[in-house]
């Protein structure tokens, strides 16, 4: 049995470090797409991201601080993205697709 690896990632305002899957992530978007940032619910969206935990604690620090806008060198945040994030917390994205079998 091989040991599973479990990538690790910091959130941008307490600096603890977690499993990826538990953080928020948020990604800036390519420039052809407008640049900008946008809330990442798969974890796979493609472009340079940044690490919150969910919970609504960090996620207003990161959005009153400017933590993303610095962490990606992205001028502006959307002005929703604390409401996107809050709204991911509350249905944080299932690993397992629909109709799989539980362990
Ligand atoms: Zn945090």
């Amino acid at each position: 049995m091989k040991p599973r690896h479990v990538p690790i990632r910091m959130c941008v305002v307490c600096r603890q470090t977690s499993e990826k899957k538990t953080l928020l992530r948020v990604v800036r978007r390519p420039e052809k797409d407008g640049g900008g940032l946008s809330v990442d619910a798969t974890g796979r969206a493609n472009g340079r991201g940044a690490y919150v935990c969910a919970s609504a604690d960090c996620i207003d620090k990161a959005v009153k601080q400017k933590r993303f806008e610095r962490s990606l060198s992205v001028p502006a945040a959307p002005p929703n993205l604390a409401e996107a994030l809050k709204a991911l917390c509350e249905q944080p994205p299932s690993e397992a697709p629909l109709g799989a079998a539980p362990l």
